[in-house]
């Protein structure tokens, strides 16, 4: 059983908090993913605060009005949890040279109206999008919805990669665009070790 202490350890890899989102289960690769961190309102509440979609004082406001309206906590978790699918199948393909579905992207639209519809432009730098009055059950996937679809239509296409060693997806930042783990210290290690082994087995072969 997961708890709100297995999101907040969860590694945020995915330099956008819509894959990182996506990245709230893992396993491998390909085929079905084996763990996921998203078991319950509760847990999308504390993910939101560990990944930078909420403050700790939205989160509270969020928790205290989940308690009033169970049923309402319910959907809202429900709902969270298609998102995440639809956002697979949009992000997955991609990183894998293919398109997404028409299906999937139209859900999006309509999840990022919805979240605009609750919205306020801020001035910081330069005008932003903020949910600061926003008081509804889904105001965690508020944030996420726009950095999806910020991400089809400003980000670099070519950058959204998938893991070598797992299921996480990621937007490559390096210069030469030459990232091919979630993480040095997680699949990128599991791989320099197979590696290893590999080539000293060579080796021992050739002695
Ligand atoms: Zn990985």
């Amino acid at each position: 059983m997961e708890t709100a202490e297995d999101v907040t350890r969860m590694h945020l890899v995915g330099g956008n908090l819509a894959l990182d989102f996506v990245n709230t289960r893992t396993g491998p690769p390909v085929g079905p993913s084996d763990d996921d961190v998203l078991t319950g309102y509760p847990e999308l509440v504390a993910w939101g605060v560990h990944a930078g979609a909420l403050t700790e004082p939205e989160a509270t406001a969020l928790r205290r009005l989940s308690h009033t309206d169970p049923d309402g906590a319910h959907a809202a978790f429900s709902r969270a949890l298609s998102t995440r699918d639809y956002l697979d199948e949009i992000f997955r393909p991609l990183a894998a040279g293919g398109a997404p579905s028409t299906a999937a992207l139209a859900r999006l639209r309509d999840d990022e109206a919805d979240a605009l519809g609750h919205a306020q432009l801020e001035v910081g730098s330069t005008f932003a999008w903020v949910w600061r009055d926003d008081q509804t059950l889904a105001r965690p996937l508020r944030p996420v919805v726009h950095a999806a679809v910020q991400l089809l239509t400003a980000g670099a296409l070519d950058r959204i990669k998938g893991c070598g060693g797992c299921r996480f997806l990621f937007h490559d930042e390096s210069k030469n665009r030459s990232r091919r783990w979630c993480s040095m210290d997680d699949c990128g290690t599991a791989e320099k070790m197979r590696r290893y082994v590999a080539a000293r087995r060579r080796r021992s072969e050739k002695a």
